[in-house]
């Protein structure tokens, strides 16, 4: 059922939607391409300024001793809060400013914002700007309609999530500026469809073996130990043992693609031996490091997880007097969740339903996105990931976002809002 309260703020948002899309093309116009992180402080000063004239109390806070952070390549993430009646309860909306770079196969300008049959073109109009545009002008919409929200609304621009989300959402979350004292909900519009919310993610555990053998002329080998054939071993091993197992774990999570239900475990790369520009030298390879990346399940214990690796090494010095290996762990995410009782998911879902007229589907995304950090440092779990876009569309060419969904989502955003927060 729709009030009439919320009727006005449909409205509104009809009379807006040339600005909505306008905002969005203005964003995509910023190229703010990560790696290496440009143009993020014009972007944030773009979004912050629309904080501004709404009403927002505006911060930009830069993650000055982060490690990516410079003078040529600023980690300026944008903060705005939005004061109620009530400081609680408070409802988070954040998107990431960052872009990955354009590639190859574009049939339009990837940063001109192009419009073409419903559609905006460009690098990040659905990963995310277009999330970002639509929970922007909800908050405006209500404004606009003349309505104050009891609660109070908070809006984040952060940088870096492609590369981890360290100097961005991370950092917010390490500042204190995402907690259960100021923070009851968090919305982030990432491009997973108008009809669908993401209750969160498996988790990631990245790490590297390095097979250490003995160097020898090339001639001699069997006066060296290859470090390559070691790790052949370890290879094998994964191959013939460990991908069979992972392949019959599945989770109750509803990871979408459905073949991302199942414990997955990807080589992401490999180097052995010496090289001289590019030309091996005349030696047995004495090192050989390989990156892996192992995503789990709930259901998987992380130390289980590692325990698994760890054990393939140990078994294999078992076999061989010979091999050599060491394990070193490069990143460890947890899987997170929202339980779909809370108030964020039935009342987001309850908003579907009145808005579009359809049974929202509850879903788990295969990689990680923000949603970490805003459990594991800043322990808030009322947790969505709710936007405009096609998932598929990601980081692909000649991406887009269909108007239709950017006013669309708005509109959800816009009275999940106003039923969390109270008109
Ligand atoms: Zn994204």
């Amino acid at each position: 059922m729709i009030t009439f309260l919320e009727h006005r703020v449909l409205e509104q948002i009809d009379i807006l939607g040339e600005d909505i899309v306008s905002f969005l093309q203005a964003l995509i116009r910023i190229p703010t391409v990560n790696p290496p992180g440009e143009a993020y402080d014009p972007c944030a000063r773009l979004i912050g300024n629309w904080l501004g004239e709404l009403g927002f109390d505006v911060n930009y806070i830069v993650a000055r001793d982060h490690a990516d952070h410079s003078s040529a390549y600023p980690r300026v993430n944008v903060f705005g809060k939005l004061s109620g009646k009530m400081a609680m309860p408070a409802l988070h909306l954040n998107g990431h400013t960052d872009v990955v770079p354009a590639g190859e196969g574009w049939t339009v300008d990837p940063f001109g914002g192009e419009i073409k049959d419903g559609r905006v073109y460009g690098r990040g109009a659905c990963d995310m700007k277009g999330g970002i545009a639509a929970a922007l002008f909800a908050v405006a919409a209500i404004r606009e309609a003349g309505i104050e929200l009891r609660g109070t609304v908070e809006f984040s621009g952060t940088v870096d999530e492609e590369s981890g989300g360290f100097a961005g959402m991370a950092y917010l979350a390490q500042q204190g500026l995402i907690s259960p004292r100021r923070t009851s909900y968090v919305i982030i519009p990432e491009p997973l469809n108008v009809d669908r919310i993401c209750l969160g993610h498996r988790g990631v555990y990245w790490f590297q073996i390095d097979t250490i053998g003995h160097i020898a002329h090339g001639s001699m080998p069997f006066l060296g130990v290859n470090a390559v054939e070691l790790m052949g071993r370890v290879l094998n091993h994964i191959d013939t043992h460990l991908h069979p197992a992972l392949s019959v774990r599945s989770t109750d999570m509803p990871v979408e693609p459905p073949e991302a239900r199942r414990a997955t475990l990807n080589i992401n790369g490999i180097h052995g031996g010496q090289t001289q520009a590019g030309v091996g030298t005349p030696c047995v390879a004495d090192r050989c490091t390989a990156i892996f990346d192992r995503r789990f399940l709930k259901e998987e214990p992380f130390e289980t997880v590692r325990q698994e690796i760890s054990d393939i090494l140990t078994y294999l010095k078992m076999r061989h007097t010979d091999f050599k290996a060491e394990l070193s762990d490069l990143m460890v995410v947890h899987p997170v969740e929202t339980d779909k009782e809370t108030d964020l998911v039935q009342t987001t879902a309850r908003t579907i339903r009145d808005v579009l007229q359809t049974s929202p589907e509850y879903i788990a995304s295969p990689g990680t996105y923000d949603h970490k950090h805003v459990f594991n440092i800043g322990h808030v779990d009322q947790c969505i990931a709710y936007g405009p876009g096609l998932l598929h569309l990601a980081h692909q060419p000649d991406e887009y976002c269909e108007i239709e969904h950017l006013i669309q989502s708005c509109k959800v955003m816009a009275l999940t809002a106003m039923r969390l927060l109270g008109t």
